[in-house]
């Protein structure tokens, strides 16, 4: 990170902040677009919420997320404030105003939530919904729910009255001048699935105030609707309590469709498992987190992120959230993969595996044979769906890959989910002396083989570079300086 006089300071304020992992997604955005901006997190207590975000304007400070405990608070210290954070009655991002000198608040968790489920294809117009827990994050539900035209809302809370207070608020958001009252009027012409009126559901059902029904959790067996689509959204199963849930009825996770844990550590919540086991489809909700914080990004820098970024950036994130004890060599032919990866595997007491091997093993065929019979395609597509088995069981293990594997954007990112990638390079030259000898390498049949190693890798070299986190260099041919720079 290069920080220079022209930086622009994005941040966080909130009280912890010390475990947030808003820093990987915006300092890797401004990395990889190539802006000049760095994020931060302050601790802010309470009593200094006032002074911090007046000082923050004062510091020319671009834009802040807002984090527990301050969202509700920080409202009285904007300059305005956008009318979906208003109805939610939470700002979790500040953007600068110069015009009014100070800043904007915006609620881009519920944007997050939003796009999350439009990428995962989960439809909310038409649908019932049951939402546990009925905190901010509950509000935010509701409130995303209400606006993609959702035909009944169940919220199930231990404290009820807090359940009934977000309906209160939203039967009063419905029948105002408010942001959701408007997106409906300006949506009026937009249909469900039974071609009804989005807005003219909702409308109907808020006149019989049986739109959104507040229940008790241990009372969810009123609820008598079945293909459900379920949001989890109380603090219960985070991890480390993980066996945790706050319904274990299975009786209700038969009646549900979709689940949304908004939990995403760990990465399969406890109520996510149970309303697989019930033939539920089941969603952590960490797209959600990277997508308000793309929402913000977005906001301050007054751009568009692409999609390839953002996934990039979902990557790194991932990688944070669930670390991976793995390590993964890429590299040329001769470039040393096996032998390192041996070693390295025997000092660290971890397993080795070679993924041509064990493809090999898998296809009860060698690499060559696989190539003649099947098509590169096929094996090509083998090669993916190795990496996706490998991800979701490996541990403790080195894993030596064919040269081709990172070639393609798709095996590259699964080697990263695996885990830690390093990139062992030698010089064309070194390499060729490597393996002029050996008689298994197809790729060198040829009559000028120095050639082709130098044809192919000035096209495999930028591919590799950015398919790793670490380059080895291993022109010396010395194991141990090798297995220094990886351990
Ligand atoms: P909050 O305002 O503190 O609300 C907590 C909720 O959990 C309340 O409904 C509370 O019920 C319920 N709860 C707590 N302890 C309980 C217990 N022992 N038994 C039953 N219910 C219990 O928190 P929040 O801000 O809404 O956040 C809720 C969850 O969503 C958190 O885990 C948070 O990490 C997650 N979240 C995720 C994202 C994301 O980007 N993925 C964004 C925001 C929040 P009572 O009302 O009865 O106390």
């Amino acid at each position: 990170m290069n920080i220079n006089g022209l930086t622009r300071t994005i941040g966080l304020i909130g009280n912890p902040v010390e475990h947030t992992l808003s820093p990987v997604i915006h300092n890797n955005i401004s990395k990889r677009m190539d802006i000049d901006s760095v994020y931060v997190p302050f601790r802010v207590e309470a009593d200094g919420l006032d002074k911090a975000i007046n000082g923050a304007y004062e510091l020319n400070i671009l834009g802040l997320n807002v984090t527990v405990p301050h969202k509700n608070a920080v409202k009285e210290f904007l300059v305005d404030i956008d009318g979906a954070a208003r109805d939610i009655g939470a700002v979790n991002t500040l953007v600068r105003d110069e015009s009014k000198h100070g800043y904007k608040g915006y609620n881009t968790d519920y944007m997050g939530l939003e796009r999350q489920i439009k990428e995962d294809g989960i439809e909310l117009s038409g649908r019932t919904v049951a939402i546990l827990g009925a905190g901010g994050a509950a509000k935010a539900v509701t409130y995303m729910c209400i606006k993609n035209g959702a035909s009944k809302i169940y919220i199930l809370n231990r404290t009820i009255d807090k359940a009934r207070q977000i309906a209160e608020d939203m039967y009063g958001l419905l029948n105002n001048d408010t942001s959701l009252y408007n997106s409906f009027c300006d949506s009026s012409k937009e249909m469900d699935k039974d071609n009804m009126l989005i807005k003219d559901i909702v409308v109907d059902r808020i006149s019989s105030k049986e739109y959104i029904i507040p229940i008790s959790l241990n009372d969810n067996n009123v609820i008598t609707e079945d293909n459900l689509i379920a949001f989890q959204a109380t603090s219960i199963g985070l991890s480390p309590n993980i066996d945790k849930v706050v319904i274990e009825d299975k009786e209700f996770y038969k009646k549900i469709a979709v689940g949304v844990d908004l939990i995403y550590n760990p990465a399969t919540t406890k109520f996510m498992k149970l309303v697989n086991e019930n033939g539920g489809k089941a969603y952590n909700a960490l797209k959600m987190l990277l997508y308000q914080g793309v929402a913000a990004y977005e906001l301050w820098h007054k751009i568009s992120v692409p999609q390839e970024i953002i996934e990039e950036v979902y990557l790194e994130l991932k990688r944070s959230v669930y670390p991976k004890d793995n390590i993964v060599l890429i590299g040329f032919m001769g470039s040393g993969k096996s032998t390192v990866g041996k070693a390295l595997a025997e000092r660290a007491s971890m397993n080795f595996i070679d993924s041509d091997e064990y493809i090999e093993n898998k296809a009860g065929m060698s690499i060559a044979d696989i190539f003649e019979k099947m098509g590169e395609d096929e094996f090509r597509r083998i090669e993916t769906e190795t990496l996706i088995e490998l991800r979701d069981n490996l541990s403790n293990t080195v894993l030596a890959t064919g040269g081709g594997m990172p070639l393609r954007r798709e095996n590259a990112i699964l080697l990263k989910e695996i885990g830690r990638v390093f990139y062992l390079t030698a010089a064309n030259r070194v390499i060729y002396d490597r393996v002029k000898e050996d008689t298994k390498r197809p790729l060198l049949f040829c009559d000028d083989p120095y050639s082709k190693i130098c044809d192919l890798m000035k096209e495999r070299r930028p591919l590799y570079e950015k398919a790793c986190d670490v380059k080895v260099d291993t022109n010396s041919n010395d194991l141990e300086e090798v297995l220094a720079a990886i351990s």
